[in-house]
């Protein structure tokens, strides 16, 4: 018996919208999603898309009228449930804008939960701008098929990072100075990983971190890794060892 391939097919447009979303809700699409599907994707009055707002879910959406600079589509009904993402977050020393942005839609594919860019001492990149990296957190969940968006907030210090952490929050503090194998280290549960800049952690970040609660670090291997390959690698390593990739 051939396997039925599972209904709405994968391959349907996925969109998020800021509107809660139910059975027979309207949404009108802003000007940029209406020419995405109007003119890029060329989709016309009765097409089915697939529409996700962050907390309900996902649900099956009808265009039920297609204008030039608007389209107005109908819900039919919720596809799915909102799934659980595992609880970790990634706290990064945000580096160059293009090796961020690339790491926010990485992470977002990954399953991080919240993305935290923190500044520590060799920092270089100070400032994030949040509405940009949000955007690139949509598109990579529109195209993962996510339907919850990981939270990103502004930049924290290091120190506020470890203060304000619940010591219930493992935190996995990537130090290439060494640390226990991230192969065995990672064990399922509420998880911060935390990678430095490209200069490193200086040996008094080093040591503050390590004296946090719950604090274990751990080595991403003999090799020193870019800040963005670290980030990256120990998140996928924690999705294999203790996350959804189980
Ligand atoms: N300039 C530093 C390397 C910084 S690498 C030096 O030459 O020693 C940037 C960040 O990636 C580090 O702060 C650490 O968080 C992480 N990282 C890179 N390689 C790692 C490894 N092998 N083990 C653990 N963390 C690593």
């Amino acid at each position: 018996m051939p396997a039925v391939p599972p209904w709405p097919p994968r391959s349907l447009p996925r969109l998020f919208v800021q509107v809660p979303l139910d059975d027979g809700a309207r949404v009108e699409l802003d000007a940029g999603q209406a020419n995405y599907l109007g003119n890029v994707l060329r989709m016309k009055e009765g097409g089915e898309l697939l529409l996700f707002d962050g907390r309900s879910g996902e649900w099956l959406a009808r265009i039920a009228e297609a204008g030039k600079k608007r389209m107005a589509l109908v819900v039919e009904r919720r596809t799915r449930e909102a799934e659980a993402i595992p609880d970790v977050w990634l706290a990064f020393a945000p580096v160059k804008r293009s090796q961020t942005d690339w790491l926010i839609e990485k992470a977002t594919e990954l399953g991080a939960a919240r993305l935290i860019p923190v500044t520590t001492q060799r920092t270089v990149v100070e400032r994030v701008k949040l509405e940009r990296l949000r955007a690139i957190a949509v598109e990579a969940a529109e195209q993962c098929g996510r339907t919850v968006l990981p939270q990103i907030g502004e930049p924290l210090p290091l120190a506020q990072l470890l203060d304000e952490r619940d010591a219930a929050r493992i935190l996995y503090f990537a130090d290439e100075g060494g640390g226990a194998p991230a192969g065995t280290a990672f064990k399922p549960g509420p998880a911060m990983i935390l990678t430095g800049p490209e200069g490193g952690f200086t040996d008094d970040e080093r040591a503050a971190i390590r004296a946090a609660p719950g604090a274990i670090a751990i080595s991403l291997g003999p090799r020193i890794l870019r800040a963005e390959t670290a980030a990256l690698a120990a998140l996928a390593a924690y999705m294999a060892l203790a996350g959804d990739w189980r």
